[in-house]
């Protein structure tokens, strides 16, 4: 993985880029700077393993349905001033890649918040947008269908991969490549973390 890269391709790209060695550092560098803001956050292990939420609603409206699950919440965390959640996967070449089933994660990144802010631990990292595509397919989408304990072929099969079934239990409708920054976005940022964090 090549950190350095990901990071000039994401910024010649227009992305805010932070970087952080540990997840420590980069939960504290989020919990202070976001502060008296409505946040939205989207389904994520990354942020759950930050401990996020907790820090967060001490000083901010937080609306996350891992917490309260129902469509208000869903529904509010899409107008928020900032709106969090991970990457499925992000090339060196500074693509973002999200794959969703319900689609409220991915439709929130895309409009209608001041800050958009993907977390990514470094084995999100792939060396260019085909690898990301296949990560996010392959690597991702089957460990989310496992830990969410879904009947479809990736999850209850031997071999860890897509297998584009047609199971009731699918989590893969739609997949999002931001190419560069939304337009209806204020400031889309990726906070680096030099550890494995999430799926
Ligand atoms: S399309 Fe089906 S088999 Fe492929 S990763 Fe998604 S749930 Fe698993």
């Amino acid at each position: 993985m090549d950190v350095q890269r990901a990071i000039a391709a994401l910024t010649h790209k227009g992305f805010a880029v932070r970087s952080f060695e540990t997840a420590k550092e980069a939960a504290d560098y989020l919990a202070e700077s976001i502060s008296g803001k409505t946040v939205g956050i989207g389904g994520s292990m990354t942020i759950e393993q930050l401990g996020l939420y907790d820090r967060l609603t001490k000083n901010n409206t937080v609306f996350w349905h891992w917490r309260t699950d129902d469509l208000a919440t869903r529904v509010s965390a899409a107008s928020t001033q900032v709106y969090l959640t991970s990457a499925n996967a992000i090339a060196e070449t500074g693509e973002i890649i999200n794959i969703d089933g319900s689609g409220n994660r991915v439709a929130a990144t895309l409009y209608n918040h001041e800050r958009v802010v993907f977390v990514a631990g470094v084995n999100k990292l792939a060396p260019d947008a085909e690898s990301a595509l296949f990560r996010a397919r392959n690597v991702a989408a089957p460990l989310n269908a496992r830990r969410l304990k879904r009947n479809t072929p990736c999850a209850v099969g031997k071999v860890m991969k897509c297998y584009d079934c047609d199971s009731k239990d699918r989590i893969c409708n739609g997949v999002v490549t931001l190419l560069k920054p939304m337009g209806g976005v204020g400031v889309t940022e990726v906070v680096l973390v030099g550890e494995e964090l999430g799926y």
